[in-house]
């Protein structure tokens, strides 16, 4: 039996996206990008470079307008939008600097929801959703709804949504942009430990010292996106 290579679950070959205007905008230059299993990147950038262009075509909301973008080595430009759809829903856990609950929804069925598109019966929904919440140091707060949490819970209870599905890739936007120091050190600490156990986690923000945190950082600026932390000016 020959075993296939794992592929990469983000590959970018020259992919770019302009949007049509008037005028056009180039908001993303062709670049490539490959993110393996169980990597810990982040992306940076200044406002207006092109994180959020970024983030719509990684996370399967936009199509790039040229090159190809393969997720867990699917292509995703020659299916249906509806298993575009699936696809998204199943293999990308997405976190955002909002959070996004829904406010008269406990904790634990914020998280259920995440699931109902898949073929799961309601207890084992329930299940899920407790290990998860569970995962991100919440079991004791799963009746709580959102509005009695702090922002720290809340973004815990959206990153065990992100988690529920058992994505390949949990992509943040400026995951912690809503929270006090403390509390995003604290995320920022999750965020390490679900890396540690092998989650491949894509974090995007324009703050350095949330993306040192990860083995690797990519720069957008303009449109351009390169290997590498941002250049420091020379004093
Ligand atoms: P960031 O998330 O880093 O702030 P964006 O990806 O939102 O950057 O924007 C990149 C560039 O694309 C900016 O110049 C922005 O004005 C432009 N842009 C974003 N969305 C659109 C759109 N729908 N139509 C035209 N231009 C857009």
């Amino acid at each position: 039996m020959t075993l296939l290579p794992d592929p990469p679950v983000i590959e970018f070959r020259s992919v770019a996206l302009t949007y049509p205007g008037p005028p056009p905008v180039s908001a993303l230059l062709p670049c490539d990008l490959t993110v393996r299993r169980g990597e810990y990147i982040t992306v940076v950038g200044p406002s207006g470079s092109g994180k959020s262009t970024f983030l719509n075509i990684a996370g399967l909301l936009d199509l790039p307008t040229h090159g190809t973008y393969l997720l867990d080595g699917i292509d995703t430009a020659t299916i249906r939008d509806v298993e575009r759809t699936g696809l998204r829903g199943s293999r990308i856990g997405f976190v955002f600097q909002a959070f996004h609950l829904l406010p008269h929804r406990t904790a634990r069925e914020n998280v259920e929801l995440a699931m109902l598109y898949q073929r799961t019966n309601r207890a084992a929904r329930r299940a899920r959703a407790h290990t998860a919440l569970e995962r991100v140091g919440l079991g004791h707060r799963m009746d709580a709804l959102p509005t009695r949490l702090s922002g720290g819970e809340r973004q815990r209870v959206a990153i065990a949504r992100a988690l529920v599905t058992n994505p390949s890739l949990l992509l943040c936007d400026e995951p912690t942009g809503n929270l006090d120091t403390a509390t995003a050190t604290a995320i920022l600490h999750l965020l390490d430990t679900l890396h540690g156990d092998g989650m491949t986690i894509l974090v995007i923000t324009h703050d350095p010292q949330v993306a040192a945190r990860a083995q690797r950082t990519v720069t957008i600026r303009d449109g351009i996106l390169t290997d590498g932390a941002p250049q420091r000016a020379h004093p």
